[in-house]
């Protein structure tokens, strides 16, 4: 994908996201009439870090979604503590809340930042970097190398703007600071005694996702690629990246910890409630382009399928399932031309 076509078609995705299809039309640049949020200062109150596992501590985020209560602080930030330093792997909404977590990295580890990894250009992964650039200079942030180059043109400033409105202003002061390294499949970090891989499927929850093992303690940082009980939005989703992206999960990293962006950890149940959603979704749209349904009619067939009934009582996102269903729909109608 040009990068002009990936800009133009993330801001197309976010305005609809945020402000619907119909303001849409109108909307060139969206103006910040919501400053909402009132608060002195933009100060995020402490978070513990909890350890999930020999040297992994995770900051959990307050809620699914962005608000002005939640202060954007709704995606996890995780920790790596090596005898090198900590690792950070994603960095919240906020230049504050990228403050709160290193108030946290100070007080419960006493060590310096000895690299970030972004899993991808959504701005609830990356926009703490300010804090990380700010407080440890040297320390180096990687990502997918299109995310970076994304990032740096129009799409961090893009994230920027619907963050502030999606959280009534709660992330002012922010700036963009993009990752400073792009990274490979399979490439190998060593932090002191402590080894990360990264692992890179091609789009499956964005066109630019990169998931980070951390070798010591069979753990893998997935970003938004699975999240707990939560399905994301479906407009950058590609169903066939998905599923092989949640098969190599499958065969390579058998019974490992997956840490999500949104929610909590979980091993294989947590793989396993991803692959009935996806493959629940996908192979119905096959079927309906197969029988010549309709979008709708394929809705309703995905929507019986036993896979599909399981967790469309307990996950946020499923007010959604019709666009996730049309896309995957367009998607069969494409291969199966
Ligand atoms: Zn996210």
């Amino acid at each position: 994908m040009q990068s002009n076509d990936l800009v133009n078609t993330v801001r197309r995705d976010l305005i609809k996201r945020f402000f619907g299809i119909t303001a849409a039309v109108a909307v060139g640049n969206v103006p910040l009439q919501v400053l909402a949020y009132q608060k002195d200062d933009f100060f995020v109150p402490d978070v513990t870090p909890i350890k999930i596992s020999d040297h992994i501590y995770a900051l959990y985020a307050r809620g699914a979604w962005p608000t002005a209560e939640n202060q954007g602080f709704f995606a996890n930030i995780y920790l790596v503590d090596t005898s090198a330093g900590i690792v950070v792997l994603d960095t919240g909404t906020s230049v504050h809340i990228g403050r709160m977590a290193i108030r946290a990295i100070k007080q419960h580890f006493n060590k310096s930042v000895v690299a970030i990894f972004n899993s991808h250009y959504h701005g609830d992964h990356w926009l703490g970097n300010q804090a990380f650039k700010e407080a440890f200079p040297n320390a180096p942030i990687y990502a997918h190398p299109e995310a970076k180059t994304a990032i740096q043109n129009a799409i961090g400033d893009e994230w920027l703007h619907q963050m502030m409105n999606a959280t009534s202003g709660a992330v002012k002061g922010t700036q963009v600071v993009a990752p400073t390294e792009g990274v490979e499949h399979n490439q190998l970090f060593e932090f002191g005694n402590v080894k990360l891989k990264v692992h890179s499927y091609g789009q499956a929850h964005s066109p630019v996702d990169i998931m980070i093992e951390i070798v010591n303690d069979k753990a893998l940082y997935v970003g938004d690629i699975i999240m707990e009980n939560r399905i994301g939005n479906p407009s950058e989703t590609s169903f066939k990246g998905y599923i092989s992206t949640l098969n190599e999960i499958d065969q390579n990293l058998k019974g490992y910890l997956l840490m999500p962006g949104h929610g909590k950890p979980g091993k294989t149940a947590l793989l396993k409630s991803y692959q009935e959603i996806m493959n629940g979704i996908y192979e119905n749209a096959v079927n309906g382009v197969e029988q010549g349904l309709s979008i709708s009619e394929t809705k309703d067939l995905a929507l019986k399928d036993p896979r599909i009934k399981k967790h469309a009582q307990t996950t946020a996102g499923f007010e959604e399932f019709g666009k996730f269903v049309s896309v995957a729909y367009t998607q069969a109608e494409l291969e199966l031309f």
